[in-house]
């Protein structure tokens, strides 16, 4: 099978790289594509998550054209598809019939095989969890070209390898989803100012038992008490009397496209303040009260085609990092906080969410709060995310690897420890070979 070398990068357009892409159109493709090529390979969905963890300037299997839904059974809920089909999608023919995706990522341009690999979290980790935790079993082309059915049940232990293992156990060629039901296509939504980042805490915690989803935005220019002020917000989904008729569901396409050569310096510090001052105003201490439909809800970002090149040619790092619940959580939260502040280097947006524990040996949350970050790629914030990298490892957090396109390979084995060390021996008892890399493997050592 033949291969197109592109020029590819994550959703972050950091360090772009030449990359030879096969695009595969059959399941039975994939086991011919990884014995015949000649170096490492690794799968590529959409390319959203943010660093290199789908780039490999060895070989790329691209799920584009392995995207066909093979069984939907409305009255369970049950949806069998291949990597390639994107959530868009599921959700597209899911919610008509009274059904949605029970983990719901801030973009709906993922596929199935990403949401897994990545073992995704939602709004609503802290009551539904990860991604995975809905997979009743996937489809596995092992890098040996074997095919393996696993799930929480069976062969468990590459199930729970793979669901978090950012590509490295073989390619997802599909997997079977619960969805959940729903009556309405609408949240009511209740917002409320929270001045620190002690009440933003205190704030998911009293509304943890009474909200499906829950998020908060702070405010990255409130300081010194007022550090991680910002809104906080619930929702729940509506009733059938109460929001948008399911029917009326129709995934939009975006309505404009970042031009690719925006100029960079239009996101400057200035800017940034005069956004945050203009979002974080007009809520107050009592809250407001909206109803929202899906896609103001769950994608508002996805509005705006490659939204991404706002950050200009240099792209863009995300770094999401979460700290332990417990009662020094805020407290180390606004350490970061401050270490951000004083570093002068600011976010455009700063999301909040509230977890439980993850499962999966390399699933990113652990139970506690975790806070993602936009800032524009360069030398100068290499060292401050280093920086914070170790503040985390000292108080029991962790990055995201789907996000991550910097981090130093002893770092992540601190941040994951043992979980780490058995991934490595799961990888390495199925993938002797090294056939399975990516920039991403290559960057952190998943093989060594
Ligand atoms: C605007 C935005 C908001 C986001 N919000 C969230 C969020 O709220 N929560 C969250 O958890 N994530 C979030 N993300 C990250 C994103 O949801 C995940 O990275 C997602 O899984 C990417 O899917 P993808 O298809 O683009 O995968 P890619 O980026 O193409 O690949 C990601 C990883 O999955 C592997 N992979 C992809 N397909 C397969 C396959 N078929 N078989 C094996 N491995 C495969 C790749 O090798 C790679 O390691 C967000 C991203 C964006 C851009």
């Amino acid at each position: 099978m033949n291969f197109k070398i592109l020029k590819l990068a994550g959703w972050g357009n950091y360090l772009p790289m030449e990359c030879p892409v096969y695009r595969p159109e059959k399941e039975r493709e994939v086991p011919v594509v990884m014995a015949s090529h000649g170096s490492a390979l690794v799968a590529r969905g959409m390319g959203r998550s943010y660093g290199d963890a789908s780039l490999n300037s060895g070989g790329i299997i691209s799920s584009e054209r392995l995207n066909r839904f093979i069984e939907f059974d409305a009255e369970k809920g049950v949806i069998t598809a291949e990597g390639g089909v994107s959530l868009a999608e599921i959700l597209d023919i899911a919610v008509v019939k009274g059904w949605f995706l029970p983990v719901v990522p801030g973009t709906k341009y993922a596929s199935l095989g990403g949401a897994i690999a990545c073992n995704i979290h939602g709004k609503n980790h802290y009551a539904k969890g990860d991604f995975a935790e809905y997979v009743l079993h996937l489809k596995l082309c092992l890098p040996n070209g074997e095919s393996l059915d696993c799930s929480a049940a069976k062969n468990a232990e590459i199930f729970w390898a793979t669901c978090g293992g950012m590509g490295m156990t073989g390619y997802i060629e599909r997997a079977t989803l619960q969805l959940i039901p729903i009556e309405s296509a609408s949240l009511g939504c209740w917002r409320v100012k929270a001045e620190n980042i002690e009440e933003m805490v205190a704030l998911f915690r009293e509304n943890a038992t009474n909200s499906d989803y829950m998020i908060g935005w702070i405010d990255h220019f409130a300081r010194g008490k007022n550090l991680g002020a910002g809104i906080f917000e619930k929702s729940n989904h509506c009733k059938l009397t109460d929001g948008l008729p399911l029917g009326k569901y129709r995934e939009k396409p975006p309505s404009f496209s970042v031009p690719k050569f925006f100029p960079a310096f239009t996101l400057n510090k200035y800017s940034m303040a005069l956004y945050n001052r203009a979002r974080f105003c007009g809520i107050g201490k009592k809250g407001a009260t909206m109803k929202r439909n899906f896609f103001e809800f769950f994608h508002p970002l996805d509005a705006l085609k490659n939204w991404n090149r706002m950050y200009g040619n240099n792209g863009f790092f995300q770094y999401q990092f979460i700290v332990p619940e417990g009662k020094n959580a805020a407290i180390d939260m606004r350490n970061i906080l401050q270490l951000i502040q004083d570093s002068e280097h600011f976010s455009f947006l700063a999301v909040i969410k509230y977890h439980r524990g993850g499962k999966g040996l390399m699933t990113f949350p652990i139970a506690g709060f975790s806070i993602a970050l936009d800032f524009p790629a360069g030398e100068k914030i290499l060292g401050l995310l280093d920086k914070i990298d170790e503040e985390l490892c000292r108080t029991g957090g962790r990055i995201y690897l789907a996000k991550d396109a910097r981090a130093k390979p002893g770092t992540i084995e601190k941040m994951y420890g043992k979980n780490f060390r058995e991934w490595k021996k799961i990888i390495k008892e199925i993938d002797p070979q090294n056939k399975m890399d990516s920039a991403m493997g290559k960057r952190l050592g998943f093989h060594e």
